[in-house]
């Protein structure tokens, strides 16, 4: 059997993996000159890495870990020791441990109500959640608004959604919130380190998942060749790229929403895979780089969360033993315009901000920013924002294939949706499908 995958992020490179040990004969088509996807090394010092993409997991990442196992990759867990850094609008400030300075009292009426929104949807299907038509026609903004809660937990909740989901309130529904924050665990374990989805890193980097998959698969893998046409007869399928057209009994796609839809299908499809509502996550990542993790001195755990951006939160990545890393987050709508500024504002503007954040640090020696904005082939990072809509319209087709093509990537399982974990589950599942098929 002959099988096109198209993607070679961790969904594509898993169901490749996945066909190739039955037997079939898989190529695998990826865009960028690069493997990867939305998981991407960044040198900080010679032979040390941290994560420009996805990093962190946890203990439920079962398919994940195992993965990294059967690489032979490690883990490092991630370290959050000390008092964490908080800025509200009203100068910086220190806690112990991670709750912010805010009213405890506002806080927790926030999450109480978001405990219930969650325990109520059907990750399964969130489509047929009770009451699912409302809670999709809704924003997580106009929710808010609804709720009534104090000014402290409206000053909170962008900053929680943009560090759960790199989302502004206004982009994505209220099913899709409480979807998101169920599928990853619930909003205990998703936003926890220890004992968390944050708990650990891959040693090394966790773009050295997607070189060692495309390294077994060798010359199966083809960069550079961006599919534009997939045509498909009762015979097989045809897939073209810029460069060639691939015969094949099958197809995987292994792309984002938005860009699965950039791919002309011939018969059409039934449905298309996002609508005018689906947004994307908007992430840039800036590593701070310092000669070792110097903030431990002071007592700082490295962590912060910041009203005034345009980091919103940091967290300590340094790699063990070696230099320091300190990773900034630049998430939803301070993301979008973060991404305007010209390279040296952008820098001027980070500098600036850990100056007032952690007084006691030196300049960092490098500054390494990675604008998932700008890169035409993800389209989502972390991962598609299902809009006002979107679940009940898209959601009951997200794995019904069209004819001999198969759909994977994260957003297309209801485990782990957005994360990793759910970008490798996607990759079984539809390796699974084609062998059935
Ligand atoms: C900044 C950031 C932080 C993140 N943090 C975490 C984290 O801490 N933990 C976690 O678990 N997850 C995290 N994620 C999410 C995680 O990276 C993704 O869920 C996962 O990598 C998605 O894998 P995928 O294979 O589904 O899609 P992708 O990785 O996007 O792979 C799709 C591939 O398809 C290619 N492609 C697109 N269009 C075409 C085409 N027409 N033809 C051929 N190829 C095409 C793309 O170039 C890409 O290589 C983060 C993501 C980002 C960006």
């Amino acid at each position: 059997m002959r099988i096109v995958v198209v993607g070679a992020g961790l969904a594509g490179l898993t169901a490749a993996t996945d066909l190739a040990a039955d037997g079939a004969e898989v190529t695998v088509l990826e865009a960028r000159n690069r493997v990867g996807g939305r998981t991407r090394g960044v040198e900080v010092a010679p032979g040390q890495w941290a994560d420009g993409g996805a990093a962190y997991l946890g203990h439920r990442h079962t398919e994940l870990g195992s993965l990294i196992r059967r690489l032979g990759l490690a883990t490092v867990a991630t370290t959050m020791t000390g008092r964490s850094r908080f800025s509200f609008g009203d100068g910086p400030q220190s806690t112990d441990g991670r709750f912010p300075p805010l009213n405890a009292t506002a806080l927790g009426d926030l999450f109480d109500r978001l405990y219930e929104l969650t325990a109520a949807v059907r990750p399964d299907a969130p489509w047929l959640t009770p009451d699912a038509a409302r809670l999709d026609r809704q924003t997580a903004a106009g929710w808010l608004d609804g709720t009534g809660v104090h000014d402290d937990a409206r000053r909170f909740f962008p900053l929680f959604l943009g560090e759960m989901m790199a989302a502004d309130p206004a982009d994505v529904s209220v099913l899709h919130m409480a979807f998101y924050l169920r599928s990853g665990g619930g909003i205990r374990y998703l936003n926890a380190f220890a004992g968390g989805a944050q708990a650990a890193r891959v040693y090394g980097g966790a773009h050295q998942l997607c070189d060692l998959l495309a390294a077994k698969l060798g010359d199966r893998v083809r960069l550079a060749e961006p599919v534009r046409w997939i045509d498909q007869d009762g015979t097989g399928v045809s897939v073209r790229t810029d460069r060639a057209y691939h015969q094949a009994d099958a197809v995987v796609v292994a792309v984002p929403p938005v860009l699965a839809d950039a791919i002309e299908f011939d018969p059409v499809r039934p449905a298309r895979r996002a609508t005018a509502a689906t947004g994307r996550g908007c992430a840039i990542k800036v590593q701070l780089v310092y000669p070792a993790p110097l903030w431990r001195d002071h007592g700082l755990s490295g962590w912060s969360v910041s009203a005034d951006g345009p980091l919103q939160s940091t967290v300590d990545d340094s790699p063990p033993g070696g230099a320091g890393v300190l990773t900034g987050f630049v998430t939803g709508r301070q993301a979008r315009t973060f991404a305007r500024l010209d390279d040296k504002s952008r820098r001027a503007a980070v500098r600036a901000q850990i100056q007032r954040l952690f007084p006691g640090l030196p300049a960092p020696g490098r500054l390494v920013i990675t604008d998932w904005l700008s890169e035409p082939y993800s389209r989502g990072c972390y991962a598609a924002l299902f809009g006002p809509g979107d679940w009940l319209a898209l959601g009951p087709r997200l794995t019904v294939p069209h004819g001999r093509v198969h759909w994977a990537g994260t957003e297309t399982s209801t485990e782990f949706f957005g994360l990793m974990e759910g970008a490798i589950r996607s990759g079984h599942r539809a390796a699974q499908q084609v062998a059935a098929a």
